[in-house]
């Protein structure tokens, strides 16, 4: 380890999309930045693959976007909600979003965290393999850097900017004393990768008597499909006919998934299954360290929003910073906690948002409780009737600003009340 740095503008905690995001935003600002991830290695994983609108506008700026499109990139015009047959129940059209908003892209999540690190500046050092131990703090109790493992061997990085984005099970958020309490949704998700299947032009999810099913396409003539099951169901490593009938009873249960019955038994082994979670960490900052991504916030997957808000907090992150005058020179303590004070009050309220969204977007399709179902089947369908409602909630997965739903709003949504301005729908 010797020869190298160890003092540093920025020290970043993570090298997924949130800990990625946040190296490039602020090596764009000039910082001399390190990023540590305790894997040598990003290994694929099934998650964190659609883009929304407010994100890409994050990562059109940093030419991020037109690599993910060079790179097969697929455009989804729209997030469905559909019964079994495939009929459309609730469609949020992001075709009525501003000019240039207009969709939402999907992409491996491995693609994406390249396309990231690829446009990451000369100012960014990344090294993999590293473990962050612990924070270093100065006598007030500021964060004043990590303490680290790599290869053995512990060393010190010290740095006016931590940024935790280590992720769900974050160290350093429970080293700051921060309890965030996660709460287990009761299903897991299980990920197939299908080949050779008919390529569907939405982000759609189908409603099943046995839970959500979400399908969307993949480059390279890929489609993802996430199936709900119980936290069991596939648990001991079923043998292969077993799984093959659970897979036919999957697609006999919705018969507008019988064109990817055949892909779907062809692509048994690249199951994964996925625990889903919603958190909301009461703090995005204390003094010297800033919590990104899932560090700060997790949320169900079915409204697409987890990695959207990480990028769009890194960015904010440096935008604060950049106002508070960093980039002319290196950060002094006293400004990078101003920067994280705005950057806590900016974001709490927005990530409070999206949460909300999430989980109401989750509970109206994965909820298998006998009200959940009613509750959820109404909502699906009151708001899919409402094209005033649908592009509130068009705008609120999209990241591109919240527009709370008020409490009157709830009502029409759930039928207890006509909607007199149903059809008033504000313009783009
Ligand atoms: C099934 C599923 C589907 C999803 N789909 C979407 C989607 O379509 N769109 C969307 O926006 N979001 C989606 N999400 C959410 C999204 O994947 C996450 O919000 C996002 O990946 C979080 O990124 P992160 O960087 O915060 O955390 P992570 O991806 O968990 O990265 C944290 C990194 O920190 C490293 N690390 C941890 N501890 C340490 C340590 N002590 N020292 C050094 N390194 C450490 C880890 O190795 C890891 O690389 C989905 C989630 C799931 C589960």
């Amino acid at each position: 380890m010797s020869g190298r740095s160890t003092r540093y503008d920025a020290v970043v905690c993570g090298a997924g999309a949130g800990g990625l995001a946040s190296a490039h935003a602020l090596g764009a600002l000039g910082l001399r930045v390190l990023v540590v991830d305790k894997q040598p290695r990003m290994r694929p994983v099934a998650k964190g693959e659609v883009l929304q609108p407010g994100a890409l506008r994050v990562l059109r700026r940093w030419g991020t976007e037109r690599l993910l499109e060079q790179r097969g990139g697929v455009r989804l015009g729209r997030l469905v909600v559909r019964d079994p047959a495939g009929a459309p129940l609730m469609a949020l059209d992001y075709g009525r979003l501003p000019e240039g908003d207009r969709w939402l892209l999907s992409h491996d999540h491995l693609a994406i965290l390249d396309a990231l690190a690829e446009g990451i500046g000369p100012t960014v050092e990344v090294r993999r393999g590293a473990l962050v131990e612990e924070t270093l703090r100065d006598g007030s109790g500021r964060v004043g850097g990590v303490a680290i493992t790599e290869g053995g061997r512990r060393y010190e990085v010290r740095a006016p900017l931590t940024v935790a984005a280590d992720g769900i099970s974050s160290r350093l958020r429970r080293a700051a004393g921060i309890d965030a309490r996660r709460v287990d949704y009761p299903h897991r998700l299980v990920s197939f990768d299908l080949t050779g299947a008919p390529r569907p032009d939405d982000f759609s999810a189908y409603l099943s008597p046995r839970g959500l099913r979400l399908v969307y396409a993949l480059p390279g003539d890929r489609v993802r499909l996430y199936v709900q099951t119980a936290p069991d169901e596939l648990r001991g490593g079923r043998d292969r006919s077993a799984l093959a009938a659970w897979a036919e009873g999957v697609v006999a249960e919705v018969p507008a998934l019988e064109p990817l019955s055949g892909p779907l038994l062809a692509g048994l082994d690249s199951r994964q299954m996925l625990p889903v979670s919603r958190f909301l960490s009461p703090r995005l900052a204390v003094p010297g360290m800033a919590f990104v991504g899932e560090a700060a916030y997790a949320v169900h997957p079915m409204a697409a929003q987890g990695m959207n808000t990480a990028i769009t907090c890194a960015a904010s992150l440096a935008d604060h910073l950049g106002r508070f005058g960093v980039a002319d020179g290196a950060p002094s303590p006293a400004t990078v906690d101003a920067a994280l004070r705005a950057y806590q009050a900016e974001r709490r309220p927005i990530l409070a948002q999206a949460a909300t969204t999430s989980d109401n977007a989750a509970r109206m399709v994965t909820d298998l409780t006998w009200r959940g179902r009613v509750v959820g089947r109404r909502a699906v369908r009151f708001t899919g009737r409402n094209p005033r409602l649908l592009h509130t909630v068009t705008y609120n997965m999209s990241g591109l600003g919240p527009r709370p739903m008020t409490f009157l709003d709830r009502l029409h949504q759930l039928g207890v009340l006509p909607d007199p301005r149903a059809h008033r729908v504000p313009q783009p």
